[in-house]
């Protein structure tokens, strides 16, 4: 004769063996993970927030929740290494506060999980950007230290500040903020000097990070040339890379040797579209002759964003209609910028990776993009984001693909979320089950 305690016992475990243990499960999707050379339909589940299993069929009893991925694109949340975040400063500069933007609104709905700001703070006012945004956003905020102590607080005088380019104290804070910083930015410099530059290395080998460098005005005195064949390390950055004035294409429109050298010598090329930075004159010949960007990034901030650059996807969108494959066009927004800030637990789906995933869809039809000079290049296919999920929560959902029809609820349903935002509290609350 067995005991009500112990028949209440064996219930109790029965029910927890038969838990399905994935949260969530991927169906059916085009997994492109480049880390893993995959490109192939695949089902993806997560569990506790990482991903748990990539494989061809998982049988969808095992998941509390599925969902249809077929004829969509499932691949890691997309990595950004070139935004500018610092907002709310209410300080007067081209790139911080008035011309930054919170990460969350601007990201999980175009499939972005992780950015790097590119600079907006430096080592003076890093802790302020990290208590303002970085510490309070879903989105991962990851940053490059301005070699300029107080960041991009105006280009006029603050960036053009020689003596405020503190390598030992960019150093020493990127030292103590390794979790977030990723590397050290140098731009919008002026001056003929190579001082910003060299700062900016001294204060990377210090920190064993890498640079990113937005080369500011050119000068005949310090040739982009020279910047890529010599003063960077390999490793470093050389951000907008389309941009008018570097120097690209020679007469006959060919894009010339020092480019391939200085990629051979193992340094990066970044695209930073933002509002000044990519022109289809230079872009469509250069990815053509295979002078390819190593990472897509947006150059994100209020004024590329409502003009010809607008987010991560138009971005992606654009390369895909210049003619590189969507595989490339994706490993060039998750894996390699991944590896570029020495970040590579992100960018890839192995199994124990935080579970940042996203659904893509390829759009076919008529449409246009637009460069910083106005100029429009045609084009038949544009990349949607369907769901975004962010260390295996769901973090955007465009067509609800995730939930249940409201008609099968029963007539008094309630919240169906894990959590909901609650307007009149100003926060997210759990939902009542
Ligand atoms: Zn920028």
């Amino acid at each position: 004769m067995i005991s009500m305690k112990v028949l209440a016992y064996l219930l109790l475990a029965c029910a927890a063996f038969a838990q399905p243990p994935y949260d969530l499960l991927l169906k059916g999707g085009h997994v492109i993970d480049a880390k893993n050379h995959l490109s192939a339909v695949r089902d993806i589940a997560i569990q506790n927030g990482r991903v748990a299993e990539v494989a061809s069929n998982i049988d969808p009893a095992k998941a509390l929740k599925v969902v249809d991925a077929s004829g969509l694109y499932a691949t890691p949340g997309l990595v950004d290494i070139h935004v500018h975040v610092y907002a709310g400063t209410g300080m007067r500069g081209a790139y911080s506060g008035d011309n930054s933007v919170y990460p969350d609104g601007f990201t999980f709905r175009v499939g972005v999980t992780t950015v790097a700001d590119a600079g907006s703070s430096g080592w003076r006012n890093f802790p302020d950007f990290k208590d303002r945004v970085i510490d309070r956003a879903q989105t991962r905020v990851l940053a490059f230290l301005n070699i300029v102590g107080r960041g991009m607080g105006g280009e006029a005088t603050i960036e053009q500040d020689v003596d405020d380019m503190d390598a030992k104290a960019t150093a020493e804070q990127a030292q103590r903020n390794r979790d977030v910083v990723v590397g050290v930015k140098t731009a919008h410099f002026h001056g003929p000097e190579w001082t910003p530059v060299e700062r900016a290395v001294e204060a990377g080998t210090a920190a064993h990070i890498p640079v990113m460098v937005d080369f500011g005005n050119f000068r005949p005195e310090r040739p982009y040339q020279e910047l890529v064949t010599k003063k960077l390390r390999p490793g470093d950055i050389s951000t907008h890379m389309y941009l008018d004035a570097v120097p690209m294409l020679d007469d006959e429109g060919k894009v010339r040797p020092y480019l391939f050298e200085a990629r051979k010598r193992g340094v990066i090329f970044d695209v930073g579209h933002g509002g000044g930075s990519f022109l289809f004159r230079q872009a469509v010949p250069a990815v053509h002759q295979g002078f390819v960007p190593d990472s897509i990034s947006t150059d994100l901030h209020i004024g590329s964003m409502n003009a010809g650059m607008k987010d991560m996807l138009n971005v992606m969108s654009k390369f895909l209609n210049i003619g590189m494959p969507l595989d490339e066009v994706v490993a060039r927004s998750t894996w390699n910028p991944a590896r570029e800030i020495q970040h590579e637990e992100i960018g890839n789906l192995s199994v124990g990776a935080p579970a940042d995933v996203v659904l893509l869809r390829v759009e076919n039809g008529n449409f246009g993009f637009v460069d910083v000079y106005g100029a429009r290049m045609r084009g038949g296919q544009k990349l949607v984001c369907e769901l975004t999920v962010r260390g295996g929560k769901v973090v955007y959902d465009l067509n609800g693909i995730t939930r249940e029809d409201w008609n099968k609820l029963g007539p008094n349903y309630k919240s169906q979320g894990d959590a909901r935002w609650d307007a009149t509290l100003g926060r997210t609350v759990r939902a009542r089950k």
